[in-house]
């Protein structure tokens, strides 16, 4: 989006036999297990989305293999009393940290920065969220792919778009030949999915979203600044998912109920989905107010040094703010609220999705954040959950995977203390999680959390980022 600058880090494994990476180690461990859970109130989230209480739900080879059926002998036991079950949930836009070169001076010089992987996965593990949408896929994202799908880290399932954009730097194309060649390599090389950009001219635009489809990629992205008084003409068939509300916002200076109307309509008659993203406006104009709103954060600690640094010393949100910029920023809100109504009146499905890795916008945490301000905006918390599980499932065409509690899924699972139907801030009161077949439990998540909070700050000199590129 046109306010956000992502960087983006990679985390290698670094193999030191830590505390933490015991912890890990049992976890990878449990592949073979048998799991039962008893007497659970499960939220299938399926169409009718009937709960069914007290049931038993058994977990084999990192699947749903029965529900209310018999219980194998050499099961391991989760008392699911009092507890509700849920679809791990799935976060529609983030930026993974991953390997990354600051500066470049020689071939064979590889990354200069490095993290670990599982530190950063760690985040969404913690959080429920077992599959997210990279939306600036780089090479470097599918060995980080790799280690989780290998056993080597736990970690979300993860789907990946290449961003095209236009302009003189990164990903561009400027031609519609060059756009639809993009499409192709990106094909090749194993991306899933095409992000277009805002820099994108009309023609190069249309041509990658045709392209891709004929390349069966789906399509996500911006709405290119050029369509701007001319939103329409944006609303291309394929062009299946708008990456957040701000998209809209930009197209317009008016920020009324009927803009936001016509907007869906475009949306809706497209069959267009989209991701409100309430959450990063929310946080941008509070970081306009205040660098504080990111120093306070309970999950700051939690965060990549470099990342804590930059969030901090070049955060473009807050340099320069001004009281009619709070205000502007505000006014967005205000309008991506008014967007999630028409959006939700016109029937245009919403997904949920953070942009995690913008500043202040803390992988995994967020998530919550964004499923309280939907159903703040008016969607219910039946809805919201529907936006953060089956739906995006069915966007990713993988429904038949994940998505919903159901037999023969992958056990991607979130077993929470309260009912989420009642109260969607029961999201956080996470009791544990099944990650493709893996348990990991409160207290596992609460002491790596701390092993990950204190290495965090015992490093935390060791990263500047005003000196990234001496690294
Ligand atoms: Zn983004």
């Amino acid at each position: 989006m046109k306010y956000l600058k992502i960087v983006i880090l990679l985390f290698i494994i670094n193999f030191n036999l830590n505390a933490q990476d015991q912890s890990q180690l049992e976890i990878n461990k449990q592949d073979n297990i048998l799991y039962v859970i008893k007497n659970v109130n499960i939220i299938p989230m399926t169409e009718g989305n009937k709960v069914i209480e007290k049931a038993t739900v058994v977990i084999h080879n990192k699947k749903i293999q029965s529900i209310n059926d018999s219980i194998p002998v050499n099961a391991k036991t989760i008392d699911g009393t009092d507890k509700w079950l849920i679809p791990g949930l799935i976060d529609m836009h983030v930026h993974n940290l991953a390997d990354i070169r600051m500066s470049s001076n020689y071939p064979t010089k590889g990354a200069t920065l490095f993290m670990d992987n599982q530190d950063f996965m760690l985040l969404y593990v913690a959080n429920g969220i077992t599959t997210a949408f990279e939306l600036s896929g780089r090479v470097e994202h599918f060995g980080q792919r790799n280690e989780i799908i290998n056993g080597k880290v736990i970690g979300p399932r993860i789907a990946l778009a290449y961003l095209v954009d236009g302009g003189d730097s990164g990903n561009i194309a400027n031609t519609p030949n060059d756009g639809r060649q993009t499409v192709r390599l990106a094909k090749q090389q194993g991306y899933e999915f095409i992000k277009v950009y805002s820099n994108l001219n009309a023609e190069t635009y249309k041509a990658i979203i045709d392209e891709a489809s004929k390349q069966n990629m789906k399509v996500i992205g911006h709405i290119p600044t050029i369509f701007k008084g001319n939103t329409k003409e944006a609303f291309v068939p394929h062009f299946g998912m708008v990456a957040h509300a701000e998209e809209f916002s930009s197209q317009t200076d008016e920020y009324t109920n009927e803009v936001a109307e016509e907007f869906a309509k475009l949306a809706k008659d497209n069959n267009t989905w989209v991701i409100p993203n309430l959450s990063n406006l929310v946080c941008i104009a509070n970081q306009a107010r205040s660098l504080d709103s990111v120093r306070n954060l309970p999950s700051f600690k939690y965060v990549h040094p470099l990342m804590q640094s930059k969030w901090i010393v070049s955060n473009q949100y807050n340099k320069g703010t001004s009281p009619e910029r709070v205000a502007y920023f505000d006014s967005l809100v205000d309008f991506h609220i008014s967007m999630v109504k028409a959006l939700k009146n016109a029937g245009v499905p919403m997904v949920a999705g953070t942009d995690s890795g913008t500043s202040g916008i803390v992988w995994g945490f967020s998530l919550h954040n964004e499923l309280e301000l939907l159903v703040k905006a008016g969607l219910t918390e039946e809805e919201a959950l529907i936006s953060a599980t089956r739906l995006p499932a069915t966007w990713l065409e993988i429904e038949d995977k994940i998505g919903t509690v159901e037999v023969g899924k992958f056990a991607d699972l979130v077993l929470l203390d309260a009912n989420p139907l009642d109260n969607i801030s029961n999201t956080r009161n996470i009791s544990g999680v099944f990650v493709n077949g893996k348990w990991v439990n409160k207290e596992r998540i609460d002491n790596m959390l701390s092993d990950l909070a204190e290495k965090n700050n015992r490093n935390k000199d060791k990263y500047d980022w005003n000196k990234r590129r001496e690294y």
